[in-house]
């Protein structure tokens, strides 16, 4: 029970990546909110943790709205009396070579990944500065917080953008017990991924198992996806951590095809 009487917000915990963080919390013995665009999806992940005997709510959540933001953290505040941990998470890929993209989809996956990023920040910071509580704050970022990939211009400019992000929350939030770091996941396969393989086939002009072997998991030591589970695992590690040894860090879980 490494998170016990703790509350904890996961952004985008409807599906994939965040949702195995909130299972894993909870796990653990945290309260979890569940912070989604899919409201629908969001309650039936929140039921399951319930069922399993932990207690989790379900709210609905763009993170790029700055009023829906403010209420859900609110909300949560109102109804668990704190929050300990924010997972920025919610994110979208988009492919297409820079020629072709539309300042509209370069401005949305930016919203996203990074409004998304600092209005969730701030709301939960306010909170964890003015409770005196401290808390800890992580980034879902990328290998692409650290690498460049074609087809990935706003994605790779977001990711980068996050580990600054998370940089100056450490060093700001240091002196309210505040500690911040992202985790930089290689592929994943959730459906965020498994909609880009035809994309980046269509693009690239190779069959989508080319995409998955030489594209997604070349660089791998094992040729081997990065699992929901694996991110889980991470995320409880950083968010229990019991010292400020670990901030403003960035950890790299991708089968070795990034080395730091
Ligand atoms: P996913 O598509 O399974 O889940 C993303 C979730 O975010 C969805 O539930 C979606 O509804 C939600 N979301 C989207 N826009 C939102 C918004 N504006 N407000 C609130 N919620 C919103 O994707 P995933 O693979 O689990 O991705 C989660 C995070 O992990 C993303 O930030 C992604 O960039 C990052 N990531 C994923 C991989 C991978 O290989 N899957 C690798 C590195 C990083």
């Amino acid at each position: 029970m490494r998170m016990k009487d703790r509350t904890a917000i996961v952004t985008g915990a409807a599906s994939g990546i965040g949702k195995e963080i909130a299972r894993a919390f909870a796990r653990e013995g945290a309260k979890v909110c569940i912070a989604d665009l899919a409201l629908g999806a969001a309650k039936a992940a929140a039921s399951e943790i319930e069922r399993q005997g932990a207690s989790a709510m379900a709210i609905a959540m763009d993170v790029t709205d700055e009023k829906q933001v403010e209420a859900g953290v609110a909300k949560v505040i109102e109804n668990y009396g704190s929050v300990d941990v924010l997972v920025s998470n919610a994110g979208i890929q988009h492919i297409a070579p820079i020629v072709e993209l539309s300042l509209e989809n370069w401005r949305k996956v930016l919203a996203i990944h990074l409004d998304g990023g600092f209005l969730t920040t701030r709301a939960c910071l306010r909170h964890m500065v003015k409770s005196g509580r401290g808390g800890t704050i992580l980034y879902m970022g990328s290998v692409h917080s650290k690498e460049a990939s074609p087809l990935k211009g706003p994605y790779v400019a977001a990711k980068h953008g996050l580990l600054g992000l998370c940089r100056v929350v450490a060093k700001e939030g240091a002196k309210h017990g505040v500690r911040s770091n992202l985790i930089a996941p290689g592929f994943v396969r959730t459906p965020l991924v498994e909609k880009q393989i035809p994309e980046q086939a269509k693009e690239l002009g190779i069959s989508e198992e080319e995409v998955i072997r030489n594209v997604m998991l070349k660089e791998t030591v094992d040729g081997e996806f990065t699992t929901t589970a694996d991110l889980a695992e991470t995320a409880v590690f950083l968010a229990s951590f019991p010292s400020n040894a670990l901030t403003g860090q960035s950890i790299v879980v991708s089968h070795g095809w990034h080395m730091q």
